[in-house]
Formats: C-alpha cells, structure tokens, sequence
C-alpha cells in the first residue's frame, strides 16, 4: 500500500504522478482509450487508502455500532468514532458537533426540519442565492410552504460572483435564515463565506453553508468561518458514497428535536416517552454507514497528510492552465470567471449541444459532466439549457487537459 507523507510541504515538492498511482481507477481504459476523469465535482475518485479502509473493515471487524459488546462490536464502535473525530478535526471542530449524515442533501433536510421547521413563521425570511444546487433550495422551498416563510434570492454579477450590495439588502426585515454554498458546483465561484456569516450573525440571521464542493479542494475551518450549520458530502472528498456531515453550533444541536426516531438515538424508551440521546447520536437514528465513514477517515487522513494548502495551489495551476487552453477554441464559451474561484470549468460551445459533446468525449475516454448539474435556477439565468463542466482534481494533468482541448477542437468542427 503506498502511503502519503507529504504533510504540509508546498505543492512543488509532491511528486504529484505517485500521488495519481494511488488510484486505482485511473489505470483503467474507456472505449480503448486511457481513461481522463475530469468530473471530481460529481464525484470524486477513491485513493487505495479508502477502498483498503473500507475492504478490511469488512474483512475484519464487521459489527454494528453503539450496541454488541463482543470484540468485533467494540472494534466497530472505535473505529467509527475514531472517524468521526478526525472527520471533526479536519474542518477545526469538535466531534460531538458533528453528525454523520449520508451527505449534504441529508445534512441540509435535517436543519430544514429539525432548526428551521419549528421556528419560522408565515412573513419571516429565508435568503437564498441564484448559484444554490438544488439540494439548498428545495429542503427550504418545502419548509416556506409549511410555514407561511418568504424566499428571497441574491442574485450575482456578470463574473458569477455574488453580488455582495444585493445580498446585504436582502439580509433586513424579518429575514431569519440565510442559506448559501461555499463554492458553486457550476461557476466554482469560491464565496467570502467568513465575511457574509459575520454580516449575517450582527443582524441576527442564521447562517447555513453547503460546503460540498469546498472541501476537496481548499482548507475548510469551520469555526474561523463563523457560520450556524456547515453541510458536507464524503464522496466529493475522496471518501465512500452516502457518508457527509452537518457540523453545527452546540446550542443549536441541544436545542433542535430529532430528525428521525429509532435506534441509537435514544437514551430510554418507554411507552408513555422517550429520552433522547445527546447529540450528536440524537440525529443519527438506525444503523449508519460504518464502513463509509470509516473510509471517509481515511480520505481525510489521505487529504491532510498532503495539504490542502498544497492541494489548492496545485489545482489551481491546473484551473490557470485549463482556463487558457479551453477559452482560446473558437466559439467555446466560459460560464464563470470569479476572481476567486475553484477548479470547476462549465462551458458551452457553438453549435453543440452540451450531451452530445460530453458522449463523444466519453468516447476519446474523456469523463466531464453535462446538463444543468440540479441548478435549474442559475443555468436559467445563464440563459443555457445545458453546459458541460470540467472539473479537476490534483492528479490530473496538464496532458490531460490538452487532450480535453483537442477532442473539443475535433469534435466542434465534426458537431458545427
Ligand atoms: N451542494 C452542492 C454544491 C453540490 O455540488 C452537491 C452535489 O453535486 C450537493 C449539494 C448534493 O450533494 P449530495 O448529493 O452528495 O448530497
């Protein structure tokens, strides 16, 4: 098993090809070509220290959590809590602060309805922005017509940033909650998260960041952000499918009902009423992921032990060199240039439809994402019905890329 020792040291001194001959995958071949996987945005792809971490708690210590006492139900147990706190450790906070969730579309229904449902009135606001995936729009769609509450929406300027002058009018009146994404899945637009929670919290508004795509790409640190809720997803930071989390204040976790009712979560049940457990085992009611969360500890150990600091410089190389090689092809159409942004390119090209470009990508081996990436509302306000969207992870390469750009060249003049 080869492992990563490169700590803290700056993206130059990482031999970044022994870091892509961690994963597995990228050995294989599609359509008779070498696979080139640029749709880590979607999802990401697993290093060997994840599928080994899943592979030998399957192996060898398979038992469920919080309940047997035999060897194999306390290994389990350990193991899963281990997890957790380096799962806590990783964005700077606290393990009991942190629920385990099967990802941030979880993690966000849970404040939906536990923080969000027991509160809100009818005229009370919630502000939401134009770049939200889905998953931060619709949770809150259902609670405003359970509870009479009002949705505003920020909207962006031309580069795809937020524009900050609209979002701080919006931020008045009875508005109660702000909910908006670190990093947009389709813009990669990087928002000064920090700076609006703290404009959030003087007015008295909760705040609630999706951090899904932030954290495989950039530091994360939850408490240096200031925010109420932070949602993430395991499987977009190199861990299993079906693992997240929702790290929250204390005070909110202590105060917010369950979700769902089962086992675990309790202290005591009895037919006239049942006593909670704390939190966070409060919120993670039934039988959890054991074995993905066990793997995303071992996608964090991998990603700290390499940097993200280290990680970030090194995509955003790769971002500076994708952007010049694709915005120099004729009718090829950049959606997103903020100033600070993560290594996400959505672009359209004149005179071929989005689909039909990524299928005849896929052919030449090349993976990238079309459609509308469950952000109707912003692809709307783009004026698009579909983009493709490339996205990078640190073992890609700058080949790579200019292999992307020639098949879009050969198949923009095939498709025109
Ligand atoms: N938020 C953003 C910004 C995303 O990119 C995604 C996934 O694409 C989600 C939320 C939903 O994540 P999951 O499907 O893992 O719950």
């Amino acid at each position: 098993m080869s492992t990563v020792r490169a700590g803290n040291r700056s993206a130059s001194a990482i031999d970044w090809a022994a870091r892509r001959a961690d994963f597995p995958i990228l050995n294989r071949q599609v359509h008779g070509k070498p696979l080139i996987y640029l749709d880590s945005a979607n999802t990401g792809q697993k290093p060997r220290a994840v599928i080994e971490a899943v592979d030998a708690f399957y192996r060898r210590h398979n038992a469920n959590v919080s309940r047997a006492v035999h060897t194999l139900g306390s290994e389990a147990t350990h193991a899963y809590e281990d997890a957790r706190k380096r799962i806590a450790r990783f964005i700077n906070a606290r393990s009991d602060d942190l629920v385990l969730t099967s990802g941030t579309t979880f993690s966000l229904n849970l404040v939906a309805y536990s923080y969000a449902l027991p509160r809100l009135k009818p005229g009370d606001g919630i502000v939401l922005t134009r770049m939200e995936h889905h998953a931060n729009i619709v949770p809150w769609q259902l609670i405003a017509e359970r509870t009479g509450a009002v949705i505003k929406v920020a909207e962006l300027t031309p580069a795809g940033e937020l524009d900050l002058d609209d979002l701080y009018a919006k931020l008045s009146g009875e508005v109660k909650l702000l909910a908006l994404t670190h990093v947009s899945n389709v813009l990669g637009t990087v928002n000064p998260v920090a700076a609006i929670c703290r404009e959030a919290r003087r007015r008295g508004i909760v705040s609630v960041v999706d951090g899904s795509q932030a954290l495989p790409h950039q530091a994360v640190d939850v408490a240096a952000i200031g925010c109420d809720f932070y949602a993430f997803t395991g499987h977009k930071m190199l861990g299993p499918t079906g693992t997240g989390g929702l790290w929250a204040r204390a005070e909110h976790l202590a105060a917010m009902p369950p979700f769902l009712g089962g086992g675990e979560m309790i202290k005591e049940v009895r037919f006239e009423g049942t006593v909670f457990n704390d939190a966070p085992h409060k919120f993670e009611a039934g039988t959890p992921n054991i074995a993905g969360v066990i793997g995303l500890g071992a996608a964090v150990d991998y990603l700290g032990a390499l940097g993200m600091a280290a990680i970030q410089t090194r995509e955003q190389a790769l971002l500076a060199y994708a952007t010049t090689r694709l915005a120099a092809i004729p009718g090829l159409r950049i959606f997103g240039n903020a100033r600070d942004k993560a290594a996400v390119i959505s672009f359209a090209v004149d005179g071929a439809h989005a689909h039909d470009l990524a299928t005849l990508l896929d052919l030449e081996g090349i993976a990238v994402r079309s459609g509308q990436h469950c952000a109707h509302p912003l692809l709307a306000w783009l004026g698009v019905s579909a983009t493709c969207r490339a996205s990078f992870a640190f073992f890609n390469t700058e080949a790579e890329i200019d292999a992307l750009g020639d098949g879009i060249e050969k198949l923009r003049k095939l498709l025109a």
